[in-house]
């Protein structure tokens, strides 16, 4: 085994790119890597990444917020330029020793159904950019997840940054986490949403994830559409009644396939609702 840590992008990009015999492993904050056997092949060349500078801090650039891939949880979960529902899913991340080690694009490149970080991005229609000597490429969130424990991440690539369009950071957010126990506990189920109010009083925009009860987190849509245009007082019995087409869970040791998919209509509820009173109290956004 060999370990390797850059001190500058460029040289981290020129290791991914070495033709090596023995597989390469990317680590940062190491806490799925160093807890997953399955991704610790012996004879594996390690590169860590967590002490780049380009890939820390979060900070607006040309229309978009911009989070560097290797940003902490707890530093998202501190930052006030974040919508409240990506804070709130970074405060929820294991206990604070993983949440201090662990990053943000480590989440998304393991890509777990459970992931917390997943369905407040989805809301936020982030972005994932995806650097290598061949260039620069950006692709939605949703392209970028193919599947549980399977991302669009080439061998030579990293995951520089997410982006955040400004345009969706708009509305009320929130974040609901369902797990076994409190402290540090996987979700059994998790959702996020983002509400946007019109001057009538209507829901004008809604975007709605769940995570844990797919193969990765996904948006409703056929409940987004139910949702926009509707009253607030008539919310929670659209959420109640939508049939929630795009999940697909599955029994396992958290939670079975029914409790889960009644757990997602209880979290999308609470959540709209948390957004809901926040828009009558004015709280900020
Ligand atoms: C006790 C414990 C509790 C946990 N609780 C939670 C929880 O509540 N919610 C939750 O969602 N997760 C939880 N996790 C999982 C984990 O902490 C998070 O997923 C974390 O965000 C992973 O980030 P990391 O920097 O440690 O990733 P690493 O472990 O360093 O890497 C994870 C994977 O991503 C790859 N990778 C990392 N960064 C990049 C990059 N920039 N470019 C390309 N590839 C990259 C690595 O090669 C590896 O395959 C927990 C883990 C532990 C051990």
């Amino acid at each position: 085994m060999t370990y390797f840590r850059p001190t500058s992008l460029e040289d981290a990009l020129a290791a991914l790119a070495e033709p090596l015999p023995s597989p390469r492993r990317v680590l940062c904050g190491g806490t799925d890597a160093y807890a997953d056997p399955g991704a610790r092949p012996p004879a594996s060349g390690w590169i860590d990444i967590s002490r780049l500078d380009a890939l820390h801090g979060i900070a607006p650039r040309d229309g978009e917020l911009r989070i560097g891939a290797a940003t902490s949880w707890d530093a998202i979960e501190h930052c006030a330029l974040l919508p409240a529902s990506l804070r709130e899913a970074a405060h929820q991340v294991g206990s604070r020793q993983i949440r201090v080690a662990g990053s943000l694009g480590g989440n998304l490149c393991h890509a777990a159904p459970a992931a917390d970080g997943v369905p407040p991005l989805l809301t936020l229609d982030a972005c994932v950019e995806l650097t290598s000597l061949r260039g620069v490429r950006r692709l939605r969130l949703d392209e970028f997840l193919l599947g549980r424990r399977r991302t669009a991440l080439a061998a030579d690539e990293l995951l520089t940054a997410i982006l955040l369009p400004a345009a969706a950071t708009t509305g009320r957010t929130a974040f609901l986490k369902c797990a076994n126990r409190d402290g540090t506990a996987l979700a059994v189920v998790s959702a996020a949403v983002r509400l946007r109010w019109s001057g009538r009083g209507v829901v004008a925009q809604a975007a709605v994830a769940v995570g844990a009860a797919s193969e990765v987190p996904v948006r409703l849509r056929a409940l987004e559409e139910g949702l926009e245009g509707a009253r607030p007082e008539s919310l929670s019995s659209l959420i109640r009644e939508s049939r929630l087409p795009e999940l697909a869970p599955i029994d396992d040791v958290r939670g079975s396939a029914s409790l889960r998919r009644h757990l997602a209509r209880v979290a999308v509820e609470r959540a709209c609702a948390r957004c809901l009173q926040e828009a009558i109290d004015g709280a900020p956004a």
